[in-house]
């Protein structure tokens, strides 16, 4: 009871008890007997309409294994914005228009021009949202123009923690970028992330162990820099300098010869030693993906051609 309700109940009382022995004393107790009635019985109907609405909500809930979309997102997370995606997602698609073959997420027909509903609405990657599945790019380093065939695509969420610390949740920044998984004379990997781009050329498998005995030290002094310090160590008789650790989520992925699947959450790191970029994927226990030590270049967006579209 709020202190106003309880002081005018004891109002209430000291006013009945005053009037009791006067003339009109059976009047007030009579009016405030029908008072406290009234009220009684408005409560209850309160109860009982509460009661029918909870019943409404029950009986007309959809049971929750129908559809319910997939989830790929840890759970502590609170989301700027929710991917809402099948549990199955449909692989033979076709263009109503021209019957050719889109992916899940084609908004527009690569043959046709068709405006089209994609299957799955996700946000564009933030760079390189034209390069699609069967594209021919062409990628410009120092050594010369390498060309390829997009394979595979991979849309990965950015997650980050607005302070450090083991029980700080790691949310989504609404920023996806993409890497792809390219055949070529050799095949690679092309990967966005933030505003820089990388061509690896070579990629290994590795276990928590390597990643522990070689990286993590370094990237656990870089993160309590706050990203801010020099930390440099050695590796395959090169000495790197550390540049960003964090952490990532695949979202999304489509066609062949990606080393992640959906749903994998990585912790990163990114070094450099001369022209070398080095970049290690931390995936957490038992997901979908290994862990992987990757090397190659860095190259700008201008140096990534491929024809425009959709
Ligand atoms: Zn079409």
């Amino acid at each position: 009871m709020k202190f106003d309700t309880f002081v005018q109940y004891v109002i209430a009382g000291i006013f009945l008890v005053a009037f009791f022995p006067t003339d009109i004393g059976p009047w007030t107790w009579g009016a405030a007997a029908i008072w406290t009635l009234w009220r009684g019985i408005s409560l209850i109907n309160e109860g009982v309409e509460e009661v029918n609405a909870a019943r409404r909500q029950w009986v007309h809930t959809p049971p929750a294994f129908s559809s319910r979309p997939a989830s790929a997102q840890p759970t502590a997370a609170v989301r700027p914005f929710q991917f809402n995606l099948p549990e199955h997602i449909p692989t033979d698609l076709k263009c109503p228009s021209c019957g050719a073959s889109i992916g899940p997420t084609t908004r527009k027909c690569e043959y046709c021009g068709s405006i089209l509903q994609p299957v799955i609405d996700l946000p564009d990657p933030v760079h390189l949202a034209g390069l699609t599945i069967g594209k021919g790019v062409r990628v410009r380093l120092a050594q010369g123009e390498r060309d390829f065939r997009v394979q595979g695509r991979a849309l990965l969420a950015e997650l980050w923690q607005a302070t450090r610390g083991p029980n700080v949740p790691w949310t989504f920044t609404g920023n996806l970028y993409a890497g792809f998984a390219l055949s070529g004379v050799q095949t690679a990997y092309l990967l966005n992330w933030q505003n820089r781009f990388y061509l690896f050329e070579q990629g290994k498998t590795v276990n928590d162990l390597y990643v522990q005995q070689h990286f993590l030290p370094h990237a656990r002094a870089f993160g309590q820099s706050d990203q801010m310090g020099r930390v440099e160590f050695p590796y395959e008789g090169r000495r790197w300098q550390l540049t960003d650790i964090g952490r990532s989520q695949v979202i999304f992925t489509e066609g062949q010869g990606l080393h992640v699947q959906r749903g994998a959450e990585a912790r990163f790191l990114y070094a450099e030693s001369g022209e070398l970029r080095l970049m290690v994927e931390d995936y957490r226990a038992g997901g979908a993906a290994q862990d992987r030590v990757w090397m190659g270049y860095q190259v700008e967006e201008s140096d990534i051609e491929y024809a425009p579209g959709s």
